[in-house]
């Protein structure tokens, strides 16, 4: 039989809904005699954390209850968790352990998503050990969050692993190995795992589809993307917010901004995030005026844009050359709308800047800045030195780089290409004796293209694709009819030491040709050409894709490192400005 008054203090506390309230019940069961029961004071604990108060929570479960159950340190870490306090989660968890405690299934799948939370892998090893030996090696829900865990830590080969050695694998575990791949830039793998989950009958939610959506994205993989948009809709998957975004994001990454448009348009509820992402859409298209006039659409709709909203419109100016509206929106940012600018914001700007010529204006704003510079936003200016041919500069923005990240290979294969425009040939020699000295390598230029579904992947001087002699028969083609129009190469940007004719050849083989050569040769007259590159385009390669638009009457659209170029008839959408 329970003690008098426990019953009502019971029930009060169950329905208790406010801090303030809480605090009036506490106090009045202290003036009790009940005010020991373990029973009462573990309702109350638990009552504070319902309320998202776990420090309380830590109090009864360290200090007022002697022998305070399991269940409760369970739910203190996990409120701990949940309101954001992942250090004090993980903390408790090893308290209890030093306690005496044995954790539970639970207890795992409470500290462990505070671990991934802070991505801190020693924490997550030693909560893996404790997984062994407390025996909850075979808790699909432990696994899937150590899968979790591991992903967002870097480790996706022992997040697979684990993933392989499920008996049985369901929606969770694929979803949690699939943020992993997307995480670590295995895209590839994302669309295996995804097909796979298709053949073994394992059911998609949008979380799958979400991850799915961001490698077609990635990977250019317009077919594939519009099949998974095909699929959201026959399964009668209902869109949210983030999946609207996704598909929205996909549609414009694999350039093709009007369906992202259309599938913006059929939203019903659109909040910031997919305002945004369709914001970014036409930012990185170069359409800075439509993105513009969506966002100033979306402030009109009352939402708040946030720090990725200004990144899309700033992003949009930059690729237009719109240095004063930038300044607007820029200074705007954090005096209209509170959001105080990060280094997304800053690089667009010295981005923008840099390449409008105005490279002091530039170099001032990184050393000006409040937050600490990266190696890339000084790349960022080395770029514009490369494009403005500024020397001196360069070598002071080198120097920078040099400081942050003294592996950067990018920065010493820039200031050997600026070295080599200027003529200074004693000085690319020295750099490229750095880079060998520091064993660094170029990143190698790639670039692919999506055809009946499978994407392709050339490299520059590619022999490897097994319709390659066919590819070179009709670049030479291409050259010849190139030359028969007074085409003449841009040789300026081969940054050898060599002949022009040798240079013209070494041109001829960079990969983005090889890719629209090849989507030449497999489609028809008609279809628009795709391709993906992961450097910036060089100035050669743009004035031949021009011109193959122009003779084969065809759309080719190419998304490099930082933006769009549909090349229709001869020109180029982004006017030569990038
Ligand atoms: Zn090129
Ligand atoms: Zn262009």
């Amino acid at each position: 039989m329970l003690p008098q008054g426990l019953n009502f203090y019971i029930t009060a506390l169950k329905t208790c809904v406010s801090i303030h309230h809480l605090h009036q019940l506490h106090a009045h069961i202290l003036k009790t005699h009940v005010s020991k029961n373990v029973f009462l004071l573990t309702r109350l604990a638990h009552a504070y954390l319902n309320l998202n108060h776990p420090n309380i929570g830590q109090i009864f479960v360290t200090s007022i209850i002697k022998t305070p159950p399991l269940f409760l340190w369970n739910e203190t870490i996990k409120c701990y968790a949940k309101n954001g306090c992942y250090k004090q989660s993980i903390d408790l968890y090893y308290d209890m352990l030093c306690n005496g405690y044995k954790p539970n299934a639970f207890t795992f799948t409470f500290v462990l998503p505070a671990c991934a939370a802070l991505k801190s892998l020693s924490d997550a090893r030693r909560v893996h050990k404790d997984v062994l030996v407390f025996g909850c090696e075979d808790n699909e829900f432990v696994i899937t969050a150590l899968i979790d865990v591991y992903g967002k830590c870097g480790e996706v080969g022992v997040a697979r692993q684990l993933f392989d050695e499920m008996s049985v694998k369901k929606t969770p575990s694929c979803n949690a190995l699939m943020a992993g791949f997307v995480l670590d830039e295995k895209f590839e793998d994302v669309l295996l795992l995804f097909n796979e989950m298709k053949k073994v009958g394992i059911e998609c939610d949008t979380t799958t589809m979400v991850s799915v959506l961001q490698s077609c994205a990635s990977l250019g993989a317009l077919q594939q993307g519009r099949w998974v948009h095909e699929r959201v809709i026959r399964t009668r998957m209902g869109v949210n917010v983030y999946l609207g975004a996704a598909l929205i994001n996909m549609y414009a990454k694999c350039g093709s901004i009007n369906e992202a448009r259309t599938v913006f348009e059929k939203m019903g509820q659109k909040d910031v995030i997919v305002w945004t992402a369709i914001i970014c859409g036409y930012g990185m298209h170069g359409l800075a005026h439509i993105s513009e006039s969506l966002f100033l659409e979306m402030v009109n709709n009352g939402l708040k844009p946030d720090a990725v909203t200004f990144v899309g419109v700033l992003a949009g100016f930059s690729h237009n050359g719109m240095v004063e509206k930038g300044w607007v929106y820029f200074n705007k940012m954090s005096i209209e709308f509170g959001v105080k600018p990060v280094l997304e914001h800053y690089s667009c700007m010295v981005d923008m800047l840099g390449r409008a010529g105005r490279l002091n204006e530039a170099e001032n704003l990184v050393i000006n800045m409040n937050v600490k510079p990266d190696s890339k936003i000084w790349v960022g200016l080395l770029n514009a030195c490369k494009i403005h041919k500024n020397v001196e500069l360069a070598e002071r923005v080198v120097n920078r780089i040099l400081e942050l990240d003294p592996k950067n290979a990018g920065s010493h294969v820039l200031m050997s290409n600026i070295y080599a425009n200027a003529g200074k040939w004693d000085y690319v020699a020295k750099t490229r004796r750095n880079m060998k000295d520091k064993k660094l390598e170029k990143l190698p230029g790639w670039s692919s293209i999506e055809v009946a579904g499978r994407v392709h992947t050339f490299l520059a001087f590619d022999q490897s694709h097994s319709r390659a002699k066919e590819i070179y028969e009709y670049l030479m083609d291409v050259k010849e009819r190139m030359r028969i129009e007074g085409y003449v190469p841009e040789t300026g940007v081969v940054f050898e030491k060599v002949d022009d004719e040798m240079k013209e050849e070494m041109l001829y083989s960079h990969s983005e040709r090889l890719a629209i050569v090849f989507g030449m040769i497999s489609t028809s007259d008609n279809d628009v050409l795709r391709v993906m590159k992961n450097l910036r385009v060089c100035v050669d390669c743009h004035n031949v894709i021009k011109f193959i638009s122009r003779f084969s009457c065809r759309e080719i659209i190419v998304r490099d490192a930082k933006r769009f170029h549909h090349f229709k008839d001869g020109a180029c959408s982004c006017g030569d400005y990038w």
